[in-house]
This record gives structure tokens, sequence and C-alpha cells, in this order.
């Protein structure tokens, strides 16, 4: 008969599970937790995307790693930028400096790109990322002076 496996793994993944900041000793069988620096894996657009260097936590007796939330969201805006630089897709300054030329606010450019309301905040502050298709928009906007006239036209 097949068992489920119980046996911690040994991978570069991670438990998605963030430790409270003042966990001292592991969820899962109480050791005590040692601070790490290593590789780890983190998901962006279903991908996982390797970080060759981050802080997380490990039990000295399970081995099961565990993320602080400040870790964890580092791990995550550097998985995002991995995955920027991997796509060459535009960063999150880029993205920024682009909206600032143009003279616009978050709203005002969320509002012609019929984007959500904190999408391009989660975009600068490299919380998320651009799909392909709205990179190319994007650097349409840079660069094509007339593609700005048109969408403004067609969001007024
Ligand atoms: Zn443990």
């Amino acid at each position: 008969m097949k068992t489920k496996r119980t046996k911690p793994r040994r991978d570069a993944g991670i438990r998605r599970r963030a430790l409270a900041s003042s966990a001292e000793a592991c969820p899962v069988c109480d050791g005590a937790l040692r601070e790490r620096r290593g590789a780890l894996r983190y998901p962006v657009n279903g991908e996982d995307i390797v970080v060759g260097s981050t802080t997380f936590q490990q039990c000295a007796d399970c081995k099961e790693k565990f993320l602080r939330l400040d870790d964890a969201r580092r791990l995550q805006e550097a998985a995002i930028e991995n995955y920027r630089h991997k796509y060459g897709l535009l960063s999150a300054g880029e993205i920024r400096s682009i909206r600032e030329r143009l003279g616009m606010t978050q709203a005002a450019m969320a509002g012609i790109l019929r984007l959500g309301a904190n999408t391009l905040s989660r975009w600068e502050s490299g919380r998320n990322v651009q799909s392909a298709a709205l990179d190319v928009l994007l650097r349409m906007i840079r660069d094509v002076p007339e593609c700005l006239r048109y969408l403004r036209r067609q969001a007024a």
C-alpha cells in the first residue's frame, strides 16, 4: 500500500508558510531554528525561479525550511527581479520612469491601460510582474508618442 511521503523535502524548495517574526522553534517538530543563507526557488507566474542567495530559517532537527515575513518579501522581490531579467521585461524602475516621464500618476496610467487600481504600484515596487503583452504596451507608449494619444482618446 502506498503511503504519503512524510520525509521533509531536502531540495531548494520552501514551505510557503511564513514564520511569525517572534517564532523561535520549528512549527513542525519544535526543534531549534537556525538562520541560513542559500539558494531557494520561488514561483513567479507558475514557474519556479531560483534566487541564488537569500536568508531563511532551517530546523536543526527535521531540516525543514521556513521564511520570516521580511525574508519572504525579499525572496519574492528577488525572484520577480530575476524573472524580469530572464524574459527581458522592463524592470520596476523602468516602468516607474516611463510613467514619470509622461507626467502621469499611477491612477491616470492605470485608467488609460485599463489596469486595476493597485497594479502599477505592485509593478513599480517589485511585488508583482507585468505580462509580456503589457510589457510590449508599456514600451509602445514609451517609444511611440501617437500610441499614448490613441489610448487617451480611447479612454476618454
Ligand atoms: Zn523541525
